[in-house]
């Protein structure tokens, strides 16, 4: 077995495998390190969110996979800060209320019951699932690459993949072959050979105060852990940490022409100025706290934003990813799932419908370019008209082709 990436997808998948089959040969290339990829700096939400809307059955597997990554986490002594509070998500706009209650009715809570949870400026209603844990994302990858070493799996940092074909994968240091490749290299994928339009890289930034004391937190809430954000358009997302920290993310980073990724993208100090106002929007306690870091890194969007988990048995090869930005808990259920795939046994996991699925190619460019930089312009717009008019954005309809989802 060769696996191309060492970050949730690839370290998941050596985990299961070689539990299964402890005399198989697992192999992990690296271009970097362990982590090095969007497992490393996620905003932690491990959640049972799919991008895409796939029925009862991927819904099921998504939430009992939350309390997998607890039941591993645990029984493997990776100290991720694993805190199941669940999610509450902020409507604080009459605009973004009328979208929880289209979206979620009568569970809608007032501005009350959502203050036992969280305490933000401006809040009209909210929203709150169970089925989420804040986690230290480093800490969760770079436990489980210390875990499959520890069983046998030969993990190879430095060692960029340069193609990928049935039964081989070229490096600049040798040719390792095996009849099954996994491809588990998610917002980096455009570079390899032959899938330039496969996934699109999309940007997602964070920024993390320093410690923050318990009078500010008995202001803000959280104090189960809870992981929150709120029903705007352009997403954005925060948890408190194991050490008290304010961790607060979002879009809004330009898409670069030809899908580049650079860790000169992984900065920008315009996004990095908009989260810090929005924190401070939400909780006016925060003026002059520090913010101690501040970082970045792509996820991958595939054109249809739907997630999928595969395996060609005619070629060997096999591929898990377009998580969007809901990786963290996605990439465990592939792990299992290709597990099952791959010493071809029919299971539940087999069954369920992401699998096998093939989205479609991203246009060419330049109108790859044109059309998701319009439409992240789109939703910053839909979400300035709606705080304006208080009513759900009009650019926000008609732009809908643009936006996903
Ligand atoms: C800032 C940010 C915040 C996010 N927040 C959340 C969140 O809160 N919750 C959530 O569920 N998801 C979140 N996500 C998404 C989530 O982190 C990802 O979906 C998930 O980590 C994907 O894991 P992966 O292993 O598939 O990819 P990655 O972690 O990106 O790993 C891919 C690995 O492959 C390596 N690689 C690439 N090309 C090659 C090659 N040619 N040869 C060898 N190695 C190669 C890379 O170096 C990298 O280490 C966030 C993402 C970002 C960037």
């Amino acid at each position: 077995m060769v696996i191309v990436g060492a970050g949730y997808t690839g370290l998941w998948t050596a985990y299961y495998l070689s539990l299964a089959d402890p005399g198989l040969r697992v192999v992990v290339l690296e271009a970097e390190v362990a982590g090095y990829g969007a497992s490393g700096r996620n905003g932690g939400w491990c959640s049972a969110l799919f991008p895409t809307s796939l029925g009862a059955a991927q819904d099921a597997a998504m939430r009992a996979t939350v309390d997998e990554v607890q039941r591993v986490t645990a029984a493997e002594g990776i100290d991720c800060h694993f805190a199941k509070g669940g999610t509450i998500v902020l409507a604080r706009s009459a605009a973004q209320l009328t979208r929880a209650r289209a979206e979620h009715g009568d569970r809608v809570l007032s501005p009350a019951e959502a203050a036992r949870r969280l305490r933000a400026h401006g809040t009209l209603g909210a929203t709150y699932t169970p089925d989420c844990a804040a986690i230290h994302p480093a800490r969760l990858v770079r436990g489980l690459a210390d875990v499959v070493v520890g069983r046998g799996v030969h993990l190879f940092e430095r060692t960029p993949a340069l193609a990928i074909e049935p039964g081989l994968v070229r490096t600049a240091r040798g040719t390792v072959r095996a009849p099954y490749v996994v491809r588990a290299t998610e917002g980096f994928t455009p570079r390899l050979p032959g899938l330039a339009r496969a996934v699109i890289p999309v940007y997602s930034l964070v920024i993390a105060t320093e410690p923050l004391p318990a009078a500010v937190w008995d202001e803000i809430g959280l104090a189960q852990r809870e992981t929150f954000s709120d029903h705007r358009h352009l997403i954005i997302y925060g948890q408190r940490t194991a050490d008290d920290r304010l961790v607060f993310g979002g879009r809004g980073a330009p898409y670069h022409l030809g899908s580049r990724v650079s860790p000169a993208f992984d900065r920008d100090p315009r996004v990095f100025a908009a989260l810090h106002a929005t924190l401070l929007d939400l909780f006016p306690v925060l003026r002059g706290t520090r913010f101690t870091h501040a970082w970045g890194g792509p996820l991958g969007i595939p054109r249809d934003w739907c997630a999928s988990v595969g395996l060609d048995r005619a070629t060997g090869l096999a591929w898990a990813g377009g998580y969007v930005g809901d990786g963290v808990s996605t990439t465990n259920l592939a792990g299992r799932t290709l597990r099952d795939l791959i010493l071809s046994r029919s299971t539940e996991l087999t069954a369920l419908p992401w699998v096998g699925h093939r989205s479609p190619r991203w246009e060419p460019e330049p109108l790859r370019w044109l059309g998701i930089n319009a439409g992240l312009r789109a939703m910053t717009m839909a979400d300035a008209e709606e705080s304006l008019t208080g009513r759900p954005s009009l650019v926000a309809r008609a732009m809908a082709p643009l936006l996903g989802h």
